[in-house]
């Protein structure tokens, strides 16, 4: 995975705005990872208020080209950091979709 950035550079960032669906991991010291999460909508904007809840003030994004992209993508991320991300559950599917977790074994 790419370092982190600071949540306040997120404006430098330069894929953030292109599109607005993605996956992404936040992290409390920049060194691990605390969350991971998607957007269907705004990346940015969903970055900011997820960091803000969790009080996070790192992250890293990954843009995809759809809704579906980004699903599979935060499905990888949970998976690879299920064991230190306070995730409870896993990644759910937006309502009216039926996808399937990518990640072999996985129920
Ligand atoms: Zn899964």
């Amino acid at each position: 995975m790419t370092k982190f950035d600071l949540i306040k550079n997120i404006d430098e960032y330069e894929i953030i705005a292109k599109s607005p669906y993605g996956a992404y991991i936040l992290s409390k010291t920049g060194k691990k990872p605390h969350y991971v999460g998607r957007s269907d909508n705004n990346l940015k904007v969903r970055i900011l208020q997820s960091a803000k809840e969790r009080k996070c003030s790192y992250f890293w994004a990954k843009e995809t080209s759809s809704p579906m992209q980004a699903y599979k993508l935060e499905c990888k991320y949970y998976h690879k950091y299920e064991e230190i991300v306070v995730n409870e559950i896993h990644p759910d599917v937006p309502d009216g979709t039926f996808w399937l977790c990518p990640v072999e074994g996985c129920e």
